[in-house]
């Protein structure tokens, strides 16, 4: 039952039996201990009420709350509707952001990797995408720059991202782009999301020296 609904139903039974007792001046010993019994209710439920107080505040504090910050995911070319919805659920939950998902952009040809059409240039594509608006572009194909195959791509408080739609390891790399995007560079923890290729050891979120420097990003007012 709903917390609200109880509170009124225990509100409600320990004034209705408060004015039984009043109106009829019954004193018995059994009547007595129901209201106790209530009043014990009635205690117990501010601190539970406070637990959750105190929950959601460290989880808002975890989630790195830039709540004036907002995002556009978009497709570039053919993509999955739920990756994109699922991209904007995972940053919203992770940072806090206020994600929308925007029209889709179209893979020019000068995207391709040349005679392919399952591989596209990452960087060629930064830099054709490339505005004011922080946007993520989630795409189908395979990355590719700097001589390797990438999950994801962005400059270190780049606005443009972009990162493929690749269900197994969507979460890590958008967090991972959304560092570079807040200012983060590589990490050398094994455990933290700015490693790289260390899917064995990655515990999907950030080190606390990251964390920090996030923290002292945001204070600055530095991210962009
Ligand atoms: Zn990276
Ligand atoms: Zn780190």
């Amino acid at each position: 039952m709903n917390f609200f609904v109880k509170l009124f139903l225990v509100l409600l039974l320990y004034f209705s039996i408060k004015d039984y007792l009043s109106e009829h001046q019954i004193n018995g010993l059994d009547i007595i201990e129901k209201v106790q019994d209530i009043d014990l209710n009635l205690n117990s439920r501010p601190s539970d009420r406070e637990e959750q107080r105190m929950e959601s505040e460290n989880k808002n504090e975890e989630s790195f709350l830039f709540s004036n910050e907002s995002i556009v995911i978009r497709a570039l070319g053919d993509v999955d509707e739920s990756d994109l919805e699922d991209s904007k659920e995972i940053i919203e939950n992770f940072f806090g952001f206020s994600c929308s998902i925007g029209t889709a952009a179209v893979i020019e040809d000068q995207m391709y990797i040349s005679g392919s059409q399952s591989i596209i240039d990452a960087s060629i594509c930064l830099d054709l995408l490339q505005s004011d608006e922080k946007e993520i572009f989630i795409v189908d194909k395979k990355l590719w720059a700097q001589g390797d195959y990438l999950r994801g791509y962005a400059f270190i408080k780049g606005n443009t991202l972009i990162v493929r739609g690749e269900k197994s390891f969507l979460r890590e790399t958008l967090i991972h782009e959304m560092g570079h995007h807040l200012g983060l560079s590589h990490c050398s923890d094994p455990s933290c999301i700015m490693a790289i290729n260390n899917d064995e050891y990655d515990s999907g979120d950030f080190c606390n020296a990251c964390k920090n420097q996030l923290q002292n990003l945001r204070e600055e007012k530095e991210y962009p």
